[in-house]
């Protein structure tokens, strides 16, 4: 049952070749012969998804069935789950049971898919390797040893392993392409404002973005579509009709202009890389597609930038962990203050301790003008260079990230090289476009992941870009060794 996708189980689950309590028990078997290995699922909900495959069974007994009814499906463990431990990868919401859905959590359930666990991830999402996940790092299938990418690496592993057909992540500055790109999955970060951020546990809210992860492109059309939508308990939800994403699918490509930034094929990039993605690209010229050099100047600006205006927004969210209301208290406090400091002293990692300091100190009198005042202007920068690119192309392709997967604790000890890990992914939150990322070859047995851009809400055409390239190609299907 693993080697369908989520289209062609909800054909099987129409047909009535097995149920979904069949298909749910199935996995759940998969999640605890693996989940040992690779650690994708910080806490598996076995009784929560039997429940909900019965209910979905029931709606297809009766014909009211949608394409997700009866899918499982895993969610990242940064979306509130009612009556569900919601940690988001931290020590501080370790003993957190949510009381209440996330947006995102709720659309899975009305469309009657089936959630079997919430999925290991960097703390607060702040990572590009899982590695600061107080549960441990998670291991990418295709080679132990190396990082799933961060930080919804939980998810990319868990859809890489076929331990689930598809996945929730989050995408802050790289967070749902850089582990699809690691692990050689599908993942979709949609333009800003599509999917509503209620209940999704806030990092840096200005760039905070949900997606997909699944195996193709049509499979994350699917999910999409169930995960877009206004909502008026997110103050930036768009207000916005959204399509059968699937449905739009299949229109020809002939006479598209693909621009390349000559940012995102220079200097620092593993030749392998970019030699995957020149031959991905003449995927593209096949299909009827002009490739154009473009530039976008002010692109090796936007990781500073983002190390500014990410840390100051965090600082902010992350205030309300003080022990007080949820979250982790410290024993026996003397006095508040003593509260306060120790709380969050226990409750969180170094990673969060970094940023948390270095936002209130951008934040702070004195120095907001110097810092975060002088990076939304540089971040207005980058999205004008993107707007010019659009006037003269209809999207933007390039490697997802510099190199294929590297070893767990290789950049553990400098920030500042992982940080520049997300250099191909960060100027796309920072302008609120949507990208995603398919698998478009293997170096040295590892995934590369190509990026495919866009200008705002053209998700349709991203996704049936990347539906074309899986019709001719077949590195979304290559499984990792151990996992066929
Ligand atoms: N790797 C980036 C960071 O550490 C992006 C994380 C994300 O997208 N959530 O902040």
């Amino acid at each position: 049952m693993h080697s369908k996708t989520i289209t062609e189980l909800s054909m099987a689950l129409g047909r009535g070749e097995f149920s979904s309590e069949e298909l749910t028990r199935y996995y759940l078997d998969r999640i605890s012969r693996f989940n040992a290995a690779l650690n994708t699922f910080i806490t598996v909900t076995p009784d929560i998804a039997l429940g909900a495959a019965r209910k979905a069974d029931e709606r297809i007994r009766l014909g009211k069935a949608g394409p997700l009814t009866g899918i499982p499906i895993a969610q990242k463990d940064i979306f509130c789950s009612n009556g569900v431990k919601t940690t988001c990868g931290s020590k501080m919401l370790d003993n957190f049971v949510s009381p209440y859905d996330a947006s995102v959590i709720e659309r899975f359930s009305q469309a009657g898919a089936v959630m079997v666990g919430k999925t290991n991830m960097d703390e607060f999402a702040m990572g590009s390797s899982n590695e600061t996940s107080y549960y441990g790092p998670v291991r990418n299938p295709w080679d132990s040893d190396r990082v799933p990418g961060g930080s919804s690496g939980g998810s990319a592993a868990a859809v890489a392993g076929r331990l689930v057909p598809g996945a929730t992540g989050t995408d802050t500055g790289g967070s749902i392409r850089q582990p699809a790109s690691f692990c050689g999955v599908t993942g979709l970060k949609p333009t800003y404002g599509l999917v509503s951020r209620y209940g999704m546990i806030a990092f840096a809210s200005s760039l905070d973005q949900a997606g997909p992860f699944a195996r193709t492109a049509e499979d994350c059309a699917l999910l999409l579509s169930t995960m877009a939508g206004f909502d008026a308990r997110d103050s930036t939800s768009i207000d916005l009709q959204i399509p059968d994403y699937r449905a739009g699918l299949g229109k020809p490509l002939a006479g598209l202009r693909i621009g390349l930034p000559t940012e995102y094929f220079g200097e620092g990039f593993d030749p392998g890389v970019i030699e995957a993605i020149e031959q991905a690209l003449t995927v593209y010229e096949a299909l009827g597609c002009e490739l154009k050099e473009i530039h976008l100047p002010n692109l090796p600006l936007s990781v500073p930038v983002y190390y500014v205006v990410a840390p100051a927004e965090c600082s902010s969210n992350l205030a309300r962990y003080d022990g007080v209301r949820f979250g982790h208290r410290c024993e026996d406090p003397c006095d508040l203050e003593d509260m306060y400091k120790r709380s969050r002293g226990e409750g969180f990692g170094a990673e969060v301790k970094r940023r948390v300091m270095i936002g209130t100190y951008t934040l702070s009198a004195g120095y907001y003008d110097a810092y975060y005042l002088k990076a939304q202007k540089i971040r207005r920068l980058i999205s004008d260079d993107f707007r010019r690119a659009f006037q003269d192309v209809d999207v933007i392709m390039g490697p997802t990230s510099p190199t294929t997967a590297f070893r767990l604790g290789d950049k553990m000890d400098d920030p500042i090289t992982m940080y520049l890990s997300d250099i191909n992914t960060i100027a796309v939150n920072l302008a609120g476009l949507p990208g995603l990322s398919i698998p478009a070859g293997l170096v040295q047995g590892l995934p590369v992941g190509l990026q495919i851009i866009g200008n705002y809400f053209t998700e349709q055409s991203l996704l049936n870009l990347a539906d074309h390239f899986q019709r001719e190609t077949d590195w979304h299907a290559r499984v990792p060794q151990g996992f066929e």
